[in-house]
């Protein structure tokens, strides 16, 4: 019995990537979850690169001073 396609977990996104000799991303399943984790070890903090949403929303809740005011025109 032989295994005609291996397969490996993505590092990054934990996909079943197919071990061939074509993919040369792996054990990767693609260029980006390739840099994804060189990324990851190069910043010595191997955790999800992408901001959480919750900071987009803070971010939008939040309205500087001034703005809307129309204060000195
Ligand atoms: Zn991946």
């Amino acid at each position: 019995m032989t295994a005609a396609v291996r397969t490996v977990n993505c590092p990054t996104c934990r996909k079943p990537v197919v071990w061939t000799e074509k993919n040369a991303y792996r054990p990767f399943c693609s260029a980006r979850c390739r840099q994804i984790d060189l990324g990851a070890w190069a910043s010595e903090a191997y955790r999800v690169p992408t901001a959480p949403p919750d900071a987009a929303l803070d971010e939008s809740d939040f309205q500087p001073p001034g703005l809307g005011e129309g204060r000195g025109f």
